[in-house]
């Protein structure tokens, strides 16, 4: 009963067999084909014509070495090529010892000498390769990532220490690949395509472990990890691969960041390498070039770094560490430049560090979850310096915070802000609200939520660092906003660079399409200064006013 059943289970499964003589076939066809589905080819030509067509339906090929056309060994040699097809196993037909060795180097599986042993024997050595082969396509599919058939990051961690411990001073070093605004490709052109991208690279990582040694994975949806034994000249070899890698895909362009950690005789384990390899990556921004990084040891003191900062932000915010520093902004467009408001930029009196500028914790406040403690001092602090002016010169003198995007986020925005309009006694309008343009490209309809719903409740919006953050102008039509910011890049050489000049007039001219004012920031000297009024710029702010100073120091400009 049990053989009756095991011979009906065979008969799923399809074998060809490919022998240029009839009565070999023959002989072998009958001591199979009550347990399998049996094909014939005559010769090597017609059996990959076969199994091209059927792919890898066969279970096993047996195979003779001596045909015309095509002989065993040319075939054995395209299959073994052919990424799907290597996964049939192949047993040979031969006579001869050398020819042994040779196809069980071209990857043949097993072989059955001639003439023929018993029947049973050579049932039993095809049942015995077809059960190999399939255990160990059921590990690859465990093991590997269907779509780029590199190992999943388990594995990948598993085999990688194993190869540690198997070559204990080996050195090996670490590289994540990561694919730029990946979630953007896919919008745009479509998941086929995000997935097309990744296949190509993973493709491409496999070839270079199989030429270099070493694992891949795909560790996150768009992030490969390689771990290869030590290079050298690590840092001249990563941007030549990488240069072939971006030329993979030229139209539309796909950009990535590499980041790599070099062995450095330290011992450490597999985890840290990749941490720090993560962490180089981590720190590349993410520009519209391929670009790469290396963990260094400037690198770890930069972490180390960023670690106390985090540590000592609350005790910070209670001690009063953190200053509001403002800097005023000027309307030029009368005879005499008139301050208008003020923008209320933060410092950090650290204890141990002296003054810390925020390029230094603004984006890894934003990173950990922080920025909305330290905005919503900031905001508190803004608001009741304009209510203190107000009381003491019986003028209002506005005052623009800056918000960050991680702040878009927060549902409770609007209510924190309105309760700090209420606790400080100001109006709406004396707070304005700075959002850096490109916010609004990387989420543009929660941004035009959010903003939408805090115009409705009486605040002025502007957008910061407008001209870097690619906003198309359908969309820029469409946003709610008060006031444009124009970036500084574009102010810096504005005297001498013409493309500047003229950049920075279209921008002008953008502002007046939708009826707002433009405020120029970073305008140091006079020349800048004139030359933008001369393009019809209104508002002004940078070192050629003043610096950002103390609350007290900007006195002196209100009472001017
Ligand atoms: P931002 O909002 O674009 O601010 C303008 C930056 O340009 C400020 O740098 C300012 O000091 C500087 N600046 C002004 N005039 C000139 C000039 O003429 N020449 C040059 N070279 N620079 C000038 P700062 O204060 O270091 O702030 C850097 C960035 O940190 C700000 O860029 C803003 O994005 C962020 N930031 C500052 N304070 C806060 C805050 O309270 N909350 C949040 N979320 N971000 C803040
Ligand atoms: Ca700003
Ligand atoms: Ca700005």
């Amino acid at each position: 009963m049990q053989e009756l059943l095991d011979r009906k289970k065979g008969l799923h499964r399809k074998i060809l067999i490919v022998d240029d003589e009839f009565i070999e076939r023959e002989m072998l066809g009958n001591m199979l084909d009550s347990f399998y589905e049996v094909v014939y080819a005559e010769d090597g030509e017609e059996a990959l014509e076969i199994i091209k067509k059927e792919k890898s339906k066969f279970s096993l090929i047996i195979l003779d070495l001596h045909m015309p056309k095509l002989d065993g060994y040319g075939l054995l040699e395209i299959l073994h090529s052919n990424a799907e097809l290597r996964r049939i196993p192949v047993i040979v037909l031969t006579s001869e010892k050398e020819a042994e060795v040779k196809s069980l180097k071209l990857g043949a599986s097993d072989f059955i000498t001639k003439p023929y042993e018993v029947p049973e024997v050579i049932q039993a050595r095809v049942m015995h390769s077809i059960e190999l082969a399939e255990r160990s396509v059921i590990i690859h599919e465990t093991e590997r990532d269907e779509l780029t058939g590199l190992f999943h990051r388990e594995f990948f961690f598993e085999y990688g220490r194993m190869l540690d411990e198997q070559n204990e001073n080996a050195p090996m070093d670490a590289v994540v690949i990561d694919v730029n605004r990946f979630h953007i490709i896919n919008e745009l052109y479509g998941r086929e395509f995000g997935d097309s991208v990744l296949k190509t690279l993973g493709e491409s990582i496999h070839r270079f472990v199989n030429k270099n040694g070493g694992l891949a994975c795909r560790s996150e949806s768009n992030c490969f990890y390689v771990y290869i034994p030590h290079q050298d000249n690590l840092c001249e070899f990563l941007p030549t691969q990488m240069e072939k890698l971006g030329k993979l895909f030229e139209e539309p362009k796909v950009t990535i960041r590499v980041g790599a950690y070099s062995d450095d005789g330290s011992n450490a384990d597999m985890e840290h390498r990749f941490d720090c390899a993560r962490l180089a990556c981590a720190r590349i921004s993410k520009s519209y070039e391929s670009s790469w990084g290396f963990y260094s040891a400037k690198l770890h003191d930069m972490e180390l770094h960023s670690e106390h900062l985090i540590h000592d932000m609350d005790k910070a915010l209670s001690e009063k560490q953190f200053k509001v520093f403002y800097q005023p902004k000027y309307n030029i467009e009368g005879d005499k430049p008139r301050l208008c408001s003020a923008e209320a930029l933060i410092r950090w009196f650290h204890p141990e560090y002296g003054m810390i500028s925020p390029g230094e914790f603004i984006s890894l406040f934003e990173e950990k979850g922080l920025i909305h403690k330290l905005d919503r001092y900031v905001w508190n602090e803004a608001a009741h310096q304009v209510k203190e002016w107000k009381e003491k010169y019986n003028v209002t003198v506005p005052v623009s915070v800056n918000v960050s995007r991680v702040d878009v986020f927060n549902p409770l925005l609007g209510d924190m802000l309105d309760g700090i309009i209420k606790d400080s006694g100001i109006n709406h309008e004396d707070l304005l609200l700075e959002i850096t343009e490109s916010a609004y490209t990387d989420n543009s309809q929660q941004i035009i939520d959010t903003v939408t719903a805090l115009r409705d409740r009486g605040f002025k919006i502007e957008m910061d660092d407008f001209g870097s953050g690619y906003s198309s102008l359908n969309m820029l039509t469409s946003l709610p906003i008060d006031a444009l910011k124009l970036d500084m890049k574009f102010i810096r050489n504005i005297c001498v660079n013409e493309k500047d000049s003229a950049l920075v007039e279209i921008m002008i001219r953008i502002s007046d399409l939708l009826e707002v004012p433009i405020i120029a920031e970073g305008v140091e000297t006079k020349e800048q200064a004139e030359l933008l009024k001369g393009i019809g710029c209104e508002i002004i702010q940078g070192y050629y006013f003043s610096k950002p100073v103390p609350g007290e120091e900007f006195e002196k400009f209100i009472e001017a």
